[in-house]
């Protein structure tokens, strides 16, 4: 099979109907960009830039968190790469900070990622820096992670932009272009969209805290591991809520939780619309298997069917119409 997914690298993710399928990789260091040209995939879909952070003994300085983000550009080459904002806090506490957000009864819905970004702007102001400097000449895909209401990201694209402009009064190069967007995890935020849509290029649903949010079921106790299933109700209708609006607004949507990178999962999420998914390198293989064995027209039709009716075995239901369909 290894050899089979290997033999996809060259091979677009598209549906027996002739639907394309953007599949990017999820990554976080520097190494990780070469799963890139390992798997095929369609760019970089989420950078998660506080791994940088986490694995380093001090707060890295500016000019270490420029030249990463440059590496990363100048790896992905023509591909798109969405850097995320640090989301340190919650399970990923750095131990150099001062007030440490460890010390928390509930950290990961604490003090934690944009929440404390935006309150200790010092950090994010250097990121921004960092970051607009090393996208200088080319675009700059920038996101933000706990969105949790639309004000948060005016506030969080005020700071980038102030800086665009302080590096401007200095005659820096910057980015041609900088695209914002937020991540789709806090729940609340999807009573917002009306409100959101129209100030930002792109949104991605992350499933990872979105399941543990919508369910009020913590993502790391084991406990709770099997209790809650990603093929649910409730959370596929939670993402097609979402698709219409986006689509009507001009906003890119993708899917970057661990979700997307299981087959049955992305089959589903295909299903309710979703055209970009961002997952784990190992999963790009079976994930462009699936897609290419799949009718998307079936998929959306029995995805329908099965929303309106709420199965308890969602699952099971999925895995009928994926056994029929030779998936
Ligand atoms: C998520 O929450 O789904 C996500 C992609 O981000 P992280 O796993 O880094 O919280
Ligand atoms: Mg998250």
């Amino acid at each position: 099979r290894r050899a089979a997914y290997a033999a996809l690298r060259e091979v677009a993710p598209e549906t027996r109907d002739g639907k394309r399928i953007t599949v990017m990789v999820n990554a976080g260091l520097r190494d990780d960009v070469a799963s890139l040209d390992l798997t095929g995939a369609d760019g970089i879909g989420l950078f998660r830039t506080e791994f940088q952070f986490l694995v380093s003994a001090t707060l890295p300085a500016r000019e270490r968190q420029q030249r990463l983000y440059r590496e990363v550009l100048d790896a992905a080459g023509d591909r798109p790469v969405v850097f995320r904002t640090i989301d340190i806090g919650g399970d990923k506490a750095l131990p150099y900070l001062k007030d440490n957000p460890a010390d928390e009864e509930n950290p990961a819905m604490g003090w934690r990622a944009l929440r404390l970004g935006l309150e200790r702007d010092g950090l994010m102001k250097v990121q921004a820096r960092a970051l607009l400097e090393a996208a200088a000449g080319r675009t700059l895909n920038v996101m933000f992670p706990m969105v949790s209401e639309a004000w948060e990201f005016d506030e969080a694209r005020d700071l980038f932009e102030a800086q665009r402009d302080w590096l401007t009064r200095r005659g820096r190069r910057l980015p041609n272009e900088i695209r914002y967007g937020a991540m789709l995890e806090v729940p609340s935020l999807a009573y917002q969209l009306d409100l959101l849509l129209p100030k930002l290029q792109f949104l991605s649903v992350g499933t990872n805290d979105l399941t543990q949010f919508l369910f009020a079921a913590d993502r790391a106790n084991p406990k709770l591991a099997e209790r809650y299933d990603w093929l649910s109700t409730s959370i596929l209708r939670f993402v097609a809520s979402v698709v219409a609006p986006a689509r009507a607004a001009g906003v890119t949507l993708t899917v970057c939780g661990e979700m997307g990178g299981r087959p049955l999962e992305a089959m589903a999420l295909i299903g309710l619309g979703i055209e970009r998914l961002s997952i784990t390198p190992a999963a790009v293989g079976p994930i462009k298997a699936m897609v290419r064995s799949l009718d998307h027209a079936a998929v959306v039709a029995e995805m329908q069917r099965l929303l309106a009716s709420g199965p308890r075995d969602f699952r099971g239901a999925l895995s009928e119409f994926a056994a029929a369909q030779r998936i």
